[in-house]
């Protein structure tokens, strides 16, 4: 009994640290009370088989446990917006934060961003794998995702060269993309840009050339609605116009080569309740004689977005955390990181088609929800 009460009053400490320490905005997490959990269920779950596929790198449960791999934990998916041609020195703000808010970039923050995910091991990954749950990141090393809101200062295009390869501003985003890309062949630089009506803003003839450009050398672009309005005040007719416009353009540009993810303009709606049935029309809609499926959804900010593996994974509403610096707080990049690190990150185990977990973290039984015809190896 009393052994229990301990637990209990446990359980409630570690659940309230990580209300007051992560960046979740009223969302409870789980992952840190499951984890702690681990003593009482041990027995029950250690019963779980621990094979591995031919495919599988061979590790004990041990070089697991040491390696620390854990694909039930967290991934960062990025939100940046645009990246100007500036020093930190040169902004009256924090960091390198161009505006107030820091929804704007300087080159230098973002530049110092990528070496810093690449130095703390993490490798980049498409979000529509991430969305396919296809999580292909080298043994030992975690994912991160980049993903640019409005297409704006993110493709600057100066010009073309002989060889038809767009000529980009080295300050904008692909440019120092480009650039990190040349120096770390092992970090698979890819991102995912999410586009309105007005695309890169080079020019209708040049963005569909760099648009061809882009899905053939390994970036994405998704859908950001027409006219950036918020779905969570539009009515099915509209949302069906904002979305499927965007989708019909980008089918007529790059046929099959973009992903039918939608960055939710605001982050709105933050939810797709059962009593809001106008806002299926983001997930499936037909406008002006094209049928679009959308396969998920992005919200604005704040942190690090669940496992796809586990039950609070909804593809409705997938978090990203807002590549902006405030000292450490609200949930700024070095404070998802520094919680990242502190035992939340995903590690993954090498091998894309298997979800390996210490047994503790699904104590529960429920946590690990969506295996996607997976191999399940816990240790
Ligand atoms: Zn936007």
């Amino acid at each position: 009994m009393l052994n229990k009460k301990i637990v209990a009053l446990f359980l409630l400490a570690a659940m309230s640290i990580t209300a007051l320490t992560g960046c979740n905005s009223g969302e409870e997490e789980t992952e840190a009370s499951t984890s702690e959990a681990t003593t009482t269920t041990e027995a029950t779950t250690t019963t779980e088989a621990t094979t591995t596929t031919s495919a599988a790198p061979t590790k004990t449960a041990e070089e697991y446990k040491a390696d620390g791999i854990n694909e039930l934990n967290s991934v960062p998916i990025l939100m940046y917006h645009r990246i100007y041609d500036m020093k930190n020195s040169d902004t009256e703000y924090t960091g390198g934060n161009v505006d107030k808010d820091g929804y704007n970039r300087t080159a230098e923050a973002f530049e110092a961003d990528l070496r810093s995910y690449y130095q703390m091991g993490y490798r980049m990954m498409r979000l529509t794998d991430f969305v396919d749950g296809r999580i292909d990141v080298a043994y030992g090393y975690s994912p991160v995702i980049l993903t640019f809101d409005d297409g704006i200062r993110d493709v600057v295009l100066q010009g073309w060269n002989e060889d038809g390869s767009p000529k980009f501003d080295p300050s904008c985003a692909i440019g120092i993309l480009e650039k990190i890309k040349a120096e770390f062949p092992d970090y698979n630089v890819t991102a995912t840009f999410f586009v309105n009506s007005s695309l890169f803003e080079n020019g209708e003839e040049n963005d569909r050339k760099v648009m061809k450009w882009m899905v053939d050398n390994g970036y994405d672009i998704g859908n950001h609605t027409r006219d950036h309005k918020k779905l969570g005040d539009c009515d099915a007719a509209e949302i069906e116009t904002q979305v499927g416009a965007i989708y019909k353009k980008l089918e007529d540009i790059i046929p099959g080569q973009y992903v039918n993810i939608v960055a939710l303009p605001f982050g709105s709606p933050e939810s797709m309740p059962a009593e809001k049935p106008q806002y299926q029309k983001i997930f499936d809609g037909t406008y002006d004689g094209f049928t679009y499926h959308t396969r998920a959804s992005l919200l604005c900010g704040w942190t690090r977005a669940y496992s796809p593996f586990v039950r609070e994974y909804n593809y409705t509403c997938i978090r990203r955390i807002r590549g902006y610096d405030n000292n450490g707080e609200d949930c700024d990049i070095k404070q998802n990181f520094d919680q990242l690190n502190n035992g939340k990150r995903y590690i993954s185990d090498g091998n894309p088609d298997t979800i390996v977990f210490p047994a503790s973290d699904n104590s529960s039984g429920d946590w690990l929800k969506n295996t996607f015809d997976h191999q399940v190896i816990s240790y």
